[in-house]
């Protein structure tokens, strides 16, 4: 492996990552919920920190960005709408490659939650970091993009190698999973969902996820499977897509 992922749980429900090239010992925090928990987090390992790669404008995905930047210097790497709440070093696009000493992360459009949201793919380890584009179980609300936007981005994500680990940034995979559950009974849901149930339980992590598990079980990625289950027939898919996203808006499981 040559990309170490450290993960911790911040603000209320979020996830923090750091992530360390080996080769390089370079190290990036993927977005910055939370500036003094990633500052602890990097004294704990004993880690410098040299970029911070955003995936999106939310406040808790960039509002460390200043903290940071003044305690460390990173440079700052993310979407042009990041600028809305915090000055960027480098503004990137979907199809450019950032590098983290040899790592080298491809970009990828996850747009829909936000308009301009994008996740990071290192294809050598396989790994993913999608923020609110992608989670357990569901997908981040729809509050800038469109159907047909939102559901070509997981369908973008949902195409990479079924092995890649996909890191999501907030934990609400037990909520996801109750309104999976009441759309779907395929067994491979029920047995996740109780072991998602069990881990909650005992205060775990649900994240990181698979891009396999997420195609099998996740209900907006089989959207276009369930969508007669909420009287919609003959839709296209992104329609199938916007019917689930709307039924999760208003579930009160
Ligand atoms: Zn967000
Ligand atoms: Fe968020």
């Amino acid at each position: 492996m040559a990309l170490t992922v450290r993960q911790f749980p911040c603000l209320s429900d979020n996830y923090g990552f750091l992530v360390r090239d080996a080769a390089s010992g370079r190290v990036a925090a993927i977005d910055t919920p939370d500036a003094e928990a990633i500052q602890r987090e990097l004294s704990a390992a004993g880690w410098t920190l040299d970029l911070i790669l955003n995936t999106h404008w939310h406040p808790d995905h960039a509002g460390g960005n200043a903290a940071l930047k003044a305690a460390t210097g990173a440079e700052i790497v993310g979407p042009a709408e990041v600028a809305r709440i915090a000055p960027l070093d480098r503004t990137i696009v979907a199809g450019d490659r950032v590098a983290l000493g040899e790592t080298s992360f491809e970009v990828i459009d996850a747009g829909g939650h936000t308009l301009g949201h994008i996740a990071y793919f290192d294809a050598t380890d396989r790994i993913a970091f999608v923020g609110d584009s992608l989670f357990a179980l569901g997908c981040g609300r729809m509050f800038e993009g469109d159907p047909v936007q939102f559901w070509g981005s997981l369908q973008r994500l949902a195409a990479l190698p079924d092995e890649t680990v996909v890191y999501c940034a907030h934990e609400y995979t037990a909520a996801n999973a109750r309104f999976a559950l009441s759309l779907d009974d395929d067994p491979a849901l029920v047995a996740r969902t109780e072991a998602i149930f069990a881990a909650r339980e005992c205060g775990e992590p649900t994240v990181p996820t698979t891009i396999a598990a997420e195609k099998a079980t996740n209900p907006f990625l089989r959207a276009p499977k369930l969508a007669h289950r909420l009287g919609v027939v003959g839709a296209s898919d992104a329609e199938a897509f916007a019917a689930v996203r709307a039924a999760k808006d208003g579930f009160q499981g």
